[in-house]
């Protein structure tokens, strides 16, 4: 089987070529989410007819196209609360994109579930049928996977919405309409709103990164350190509660902010030690193995499990 894989983040857009667990070819674009999907869907076709090329391999030959997207997606396959990310989308611009392009059928699932799924299938969760995932990003994804079976739920949104946790109560006020959310306390989206608010624009870039403040940090900022700080407890509360809530015997780190793990993996492992009540023994706590490319590996197995079992 081989898949085209898209993985709509909200940075970047990811395409690749997937066969047996494999990315053969992946190449990134910007993903300008600010801007509705149908735009982005020309440059987007253009890089995986690139790919394609470079792979020698004929995208009509390809099993289907697996959508790795920043959402709630509901069992029918419905796109809902899109959270302001590439406008409002539905499943059929997806669909209609795929079929008029290449003649292929599409199946679209959570960005984070299908991470989880590519650790599982070929990354750090291998041997796993109890994990979950948390990728920090632009966002918090989370997902679950338990006793084997990948946590969906009746509408969707079971195990992914751990980003929108309450870890403050009465806390800054979150796009999903809550307030003290995880991912508004401590993602990149979140980081200018926060530096601006401790007086700390000048750490602020026009895309500030979390690379940026854990680097002043570790050169002695004061403020910088506790930005650090802070959010280290907020990814470790969201650590903490996903443990207390799905019984996982491994918790899967991943995401753009990861490209500082040596600084958030130990503090995360060491704080849910700490914290979470696992009477029968230690939760592993790891970084992806498989970086972009998790999602990627992840909808070449949806596009084999849903499409399969429609054929
Ligand atoms: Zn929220």
């Amino acid at each position: 089987m081989t898949v085209i894989a898209c993985d709509f983040g909200g940075t970047r857009i990811k395409v690749g070529l997937v066969r047996s667990g494999y990315v053969l070819r992946q190449l990134a674009i910007d993903a300008r989410s600010s801007r509705p999907l149908v735009e982005r869907l020309a440059e987007v076709a253009a890089a995986v007819q690139q790919l394609c090329e470079s792979a020698a391999i004929r995208p009509r030959d390809c099993n289907g196209v697996g959508i790795s997207f920043p959402s709630i997606i509901d069992p029918d396959g419905r796109v809902l609360g899109e959270f302001g990310k590439y406008g409002p989308v539905a499943a059929e611009d997806f669909t209609r994109w795929t079929e008029s392009s290449w003649s292929l059928p599409a199946v679209i699932e959570n960005d984070a579930r299908l991470a989880l799924i590519g650790e599982k299938v070929a990354g750090a969760a291998t041997g796993h049928d109890n994990a979950v995932m948390i990728t920090l990003g632009t966002g918090i994804g989370t997902a679950a996977l338990v006793q084997g079976e990948l946590l969906v739920g009746i509408h969707g949104q079971a195990a992914i919405l751990g980003g929108h946790q309450t870890v403050v109560v009465g806390g800054r006020q979150c796009v999903c309409g809550n307030r003290g959310c995880a991912e508004t306390e401590a993602s990149s989206s979140a980081l200018p709103r926060i530096l601006a608010a401790m007086g700390r624009s000048d750490l602020s870039t026009l895309a500030p990164q979390y690379e940026d403040v854990f680097k002043a940090a570790a050169s002695g900022d004061e403020c910088a350190a506790a930005v650090v700080a802070r959010s280290l407890a907020v990814w470790g509360t969201v650590a903490v509660n996903l443990v207390h809530a799905y019984d996982p015997s491994i918790v899967v780190l991943g995401g753009g902010v990861m490209r500082s793990r040596d600084i958030i993996l130990p503090a995360i492992a060491e704080y849910v030690t700490k914290h979470a009540h696992t009477p029968w023994g230690n939760v592993t706590v790891v970084a992806s193995q498989l970086g972009d490319a998790a999602a990627l590996v992840g909808a070449e197995w949806l596009v084999d499990q849903r499409l399969s079992l429609k054929a």
